[in-house]
């Protein structure tokens, strides 16, 4: 069963966020990398902020992304294209 946490950004490069909370194992990199936009729940996985006017700037997320050591974060830009990681 899918079990995604998401958020829809209206600018910048990056528009799509979504964590497979499947794929997550807690690491926190992601979190301590881009505080806010990345948080951790009480099942210890990561969930996607629920504001998206207080997430941190593009270059952030994609560090927080790339922190992440299962690569359990994508991210999509304006027309949907998965820009990481690249397919
Ligand atoms: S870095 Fe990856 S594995 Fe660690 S909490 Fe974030 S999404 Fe989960």
């Amino acid at each position: 069963m899918a079990n995604e946490s998401t958020a829809v950004k209206n600018e910048g490069k990056i528009r799509k966020i979504v964590v497979d909370r499947n794929a997550c194992i807690g690491a926190r990199s992601c979190s301590i990398a881009a505080a806010n936009t990345f948080e951790i729940d009480d099942e210890n996985l990561a969930f996607v902020k629920p504001d998206p006017s207080k997430f941190d700037d593009d270059e952030t997320i994609m560090k927080g992304a790339e922190a992440c050591p299962v690569l359990a974060i994508h991210l999509y830009d304006e027309a949907g294209k998965q820009i990481f990681p690249k397919e």
